[in-house]
């Protein structure tokens, strides 16, 4: 897999003069198959990053100094410095040339290479919203031959998060502190109550009949109009056509997902399973930047034991804050480096307005890819 490295504060620094640039003029859009596309080459030039092909006609880089995008055509994966991700729709080939869609590029890839082009930031995280996945009748998933079981590693982790959270200056609002079952919308309440600027919810991973796979995943939910990691082949499309309100931060929660998949990968050294998305129901109704992380596997045995240690279950604590914390220092740049924290009883940040292409439904691809 690859080791991607946290991006270093100097590159944060090489960034903030083009952070505080307006956005520049949207690209030229094309239609396929009733979905709006960029292409590649036009991306490129309006971000002043070279293209070269990596396979003819097939598999494309773009990049700088600081910044390298992958993309294949016909496939949903692709990479931005060194780490996988699942776009919402197949990367598409006409006339010899590659076509990103345009939901993907403005708002899974731009907020990672272009930050400052994704208009008005929220204010920098003050309020972090913990969410140990399960609990109560709620088992989540369990891996019986080790004895370990998902609700309660869940719990563990957040309780651990929300100690050094608290520690670095945070105010934090968890969805439960103790064996309880925590209705999925309840959740995105209690959050939004609290005034929570970003929102973390902290599970692990299993598949049925498969004791080989393992790794770390983070998710996000999907772009309006576009099926999850869940909806490709043979199997329905889960798109949904009305945006939810946490798309309204779909460019700070890509920010924010990036962040902490980097750091979970950077810590655990698990292996990269990719940034996907899912319509899930604790993040839909947030009013605020949200991540589901899928730290490691129980149903891999190896995982599963590092699981059972009190000192990896840390290790993952202590990977969210950082992630947490680079997500914040990027916005702290984003807004020319005014100070992270608001005076006592400031009021909670205004809601940055939908981008103009969530206001209108896209259309759903209808060409399933890799997934
Ligand atoms: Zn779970």
């Amino acid at each position: 897999m690859v080791r991607a490295a946290l991006r270093p504060l100097a590159l944060a620094a090489l960034l903030g003069g083009v952070c505080r640039a307006a956005a520049p003029a949207p690209l030229p859009v094309e239609r396929f198959d009733r979905t709006e596309y960029v292409s590649a080459v036009d991306a490129a030039d309006r971000l002043g990053m070279r293209l070269s092909w990596r396979a003819a006609g097939r598999q494309l880089a773009i990049s700088d100094s600081a910044h390298r995008m992958e993309l294949t055509a016909e496939s949903r994966e692709a990479s931005v410095d060194g780490l996988k991700l699942y776009l919402g729709s197949s990367v598409v080939s006409r006339g010899g040339r590659l076509y990103i869609c345009r939901a993907d590029y403005e708002r899974r890839l731009l907020p990672l290479v272009r930050p400052a082009w994704c208009g008005a930031p929220p204010r920098a995280p003050i309020v972090i919203a913990v969410d140990p996945g399960h609990g109560g009748v709620d088992h989540g998933t369990e891996n019986l031959r080790l004895g370990v079981q998902e609700k309660t590693v869940n719990l563990d982790v957040g309780l651990r998060l929300k100690r050094l959270l608290e520690d670095a200056g945070f105010k934090v609002v968890i969805t439960r502190t103790n064996d309880t079952k925590v209705e999925l919308p309840l959740r995105a309440l209690i959050a939004n109550q609290a005034g929570a600027d970003l929102f973390v919810s902290i599970h692990f991973n299993s598949l049925t009949h498969d004791t080989q796979t393992h790794g770390t995943e983070v998710y996000t939910f999907p772009l309006q109009a576009q099926r999850s990691d869940q909806s490709w082949g043979e199997r329905e499309n889960d798109s949904e056509p009305l945006a939810s309100p946490v798309n309204r931060f779909d460019c700070w929660s890509s920010i924010l997902g990036d962040a902490v998949h980097r750091s979970l990968l950077n810590t655990l050294h698990t292996e990269d399973r990719g940034w996907k998305t899912k319509h899930l129901a604790a993040l839909r109704a947030l009013t605020c930047p949200a991540v589901l992380v899928e730290s490691a596997y129980l149903s891999n045995d190896a995982e599963a034991a590092r699981v059972a240690s009190p000192a990896f279950r840390q290790q993952v604590a202590e990977a969210l804050l950082a992630g947490v914390r680079a997500y914040a220092a990027q916005l702290e740049l984003l807004r020319g480096g005014q100070p992270a924290r608001a005076p006592a009883g400031a009021p909670p940040p205004a809601q940055p307005p939908l981008p103009p292409s969530a206001l209108a439904p896209l259309s759903h691809p209808t060409r399933p890819g890799s997934s």
